[in-house]
């Protein structure tokens, strides 16, 4: 083998997209950290992707408005830390609320972006499915009702056509709790659109570290996926540094698993395909 693959990390094939700063409140970690992180784990590209701002949502975990400029230089900074041997990608991570297209196409005209991550966490406008103040709203609300509203989101958001990636798909299940039977009756028709749209996936490990113990998304919904032939990219959704590419050798096996052969990249909003080794 050559010394010089030998010398990296298992992952030099793999790019971790999906990755937070302190801009969200509840992330940590300077852009050095998180591209050291990166360098360390010999990935081909890194990607910044924050939750982005809405000037229609009053909640605690997104930048504002006013502070992208502050998120741009962020990614800048990492860019001029890692030099030319790992390119640094601009994403967002975009919540999708109805009738916000037209902020959303603002945003997108004010930067150079990569890529978007398109994810649902608003199901309601005072209920974000993965905040745990609010877990038992699941309980009150049934089940079977809450997956019926988070899929009719979701399914909007990938019909929006504004995502080039779609975040952590069933993260309605992130504190454990399922409906009985065979859950394909909520993938099918969104695994349907992201054919129709042309959108990629990701395979999100953090599920991994939460109650429902899986990654987002399940590996049913993943199947479906390989078989629409959706473009997979893999993701952490580190909110630390050392969080970056955690988990992504059970990741790749899933991909392998599943049937995918190629993994997604993106540059300026253009996807080019990659082998999974
Ligand atoms: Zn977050
Ligand atoms: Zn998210």
């Amino acid at each position: 083998m050559n010394p010089g693959q030998n010398s990296r990390s298992g992952y030099s094939g793999l790019t971790d997209y999906h990755s937070h700063t302190p801009l969200c409140r509840h992330a940590e970690g300077t852009p050095e950290a998180y591209v050291d992180a990166a360098l360390r784990q010999g990935l081909a590209e890194y990607g910044v992707s924050d939750h982005g701002p809405s000037p229609n949502l009053d909640d605690d975990w997104r930048m504002a408005v006013e502070e992208l400029p502050e998120y741009l230089q962020w990614v800048e900074e990492a860019r001029r830390h890692a030099g030319p041997d790992l390119p640094v990608r601009l994403g967002l991570e975009c919540d999708f609320l109805p009738g916000e297209e037209s902020w959303l196409d603002t945003l997108r005209g004010r930067a150079d972006w990569d890529y978007w991550i398109g994810s649902v966490h608003y199901i309601a406008d005072d209920w974000a499915v993965d905040d745990p103040r609010i877990a038992f709203r699941i309980g009150e609300t049934g089940v079977e009702e809450t997956w019926g509203l988070y899929w009719k989101c979701y399914l909007a958001a990938v019909r929006s056509g504004r995502f080039e990636i779609m975040g952590h798909p069933d993260l309605v299940k992130k504190f454990g709790q399922r409906p009985a039977g065979d859950l394909r009756r909520y993938y099918e028709p969104v695994v349907e659109a992201m054919a129709d749209v042309g959108c990629a996936c990701e395979l999100n490990t953090a599920g991994w570290h939460k109650e429902c113990g899986e990654a987002y998304p399940a590996a049913e919904f993943l199947a479906l996926c390989a078989e629409a032939e959706i473009p997979l990219v893999l993701s952490s959704d580190a909110h630390a540094p050392e969080e970056v590419a955690r988990d992504f050798s059970q990741a790749r096996n899933m991909a392998l698993d599943a049937g995918y052969t190629h993994l997604a990249r993106f540059a300026g909003g253009q996807r080019s395909m990659h082998p999974l080794q």
